[in-house]
């Protein structure tokens, strides 16, 4: 909805997971500053403006960039957006110089950026992934979309104090949590049974990915010491 961008969070000016809403909110210089992307799934919110991210970066090709995903995400991406069709095959970008990896996430730990990621199933479509992102002093989770998915919340919980915070999907208000089901998303009351009073007081949880026609009715409903995020906030962790 006009005044409302969809899922991009960019980590330590280089790192981006998912591109929602990229080069319509960045500056130019910092979009050119982008080296590796890993995208959670590929549903239009999450992937709409890569095609203008890789653009603007093919433009100077004065680095690499590398987009990370799940095998199934990186397949839906080739076949359907980078197709030569609806956007120029990746082969056909990276013709004169290859500039653009696709890379699939490996099981357990990897590093990207100076920044040390896990990719993790989670319950939307199939090859959707959370990523935790860990650096010396801790680590902070990024759900992407799902469904109540007992294996976030048993994540989160492992990684006692270590973990800093957990930006968590909340899409729909409770009424609806039919729908929610249905479409693999959490409400305010099925993020409240994932984390009730299991997650240590130090870690903030985020809720992020509210459908903006019901933010207040969602924002009216999230447990306490829940915080929510609709678009241009800074965090240091
Ligand atoms: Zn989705
Ligand atoms: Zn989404």
């Amino acid at each position: 909805m006009q005044g409302y961008n969809t899922t991009s969070i960019l980590i330590n000016r280089d790192t981006l997971i998912d591109a929602g809403s990229v080069s319509s909110v960045l500056p130019e210089e910092e979009v050119r500053a982008i080296r590796h992307i890993l995208i959670t799934h590929p549903h239009i919110d999450h992937i709409k403006e890569l095609p203008f991210v890789l653009d603007t970066l093919f433009s100077s090709r004065a680095h690499e960039v590398a987009v990370w995903a799940s095998g199934e995400t990186l397949k839906a991406l080739t076949e359907n957006v980078f197709n030569g069709m609806i956007w120029p095959e990746i082969r056909d970008l990276n013709a004169h110089k290859d500039f653009i990896s696709l890379r699939e996430v490996p099981e357990g730990e990897f590093a990207v950026g100076g920044l040390k990621i896990t990719g993790r199933q989670v319950d939307h479509i199939p090859g959707s992934l959370c990523y935790q992102v860990s650096e010396e002093n801790g680590s902070v989770i990024f759900s992407g979309d799902t469904g109540y998915d007992q294996r976030l919340f048993d994540l989160a919980l492992s990684l006692g104090d270590n973990l800093k915070a957990l930006f968590v999907e909340v899409s729909f208000p409770d009424r609806m949590e039919e729908i929610a089901r249905l479409s693999r998303h959490l409400t305010p009351l099925l993020l409240k049974n994932g984390i009730d009073g299991r997650l240590g007081p130090s870690v903030r949880v985020i809720a992020y990915h509210i459908k903006p026609k019901y933010l207040d009715e969602v924002v009216a409903e999230l447990p306490p010491n829940v915080a929510y995020i609709v678009g241009g906030e800074v965090f240091e962790f």
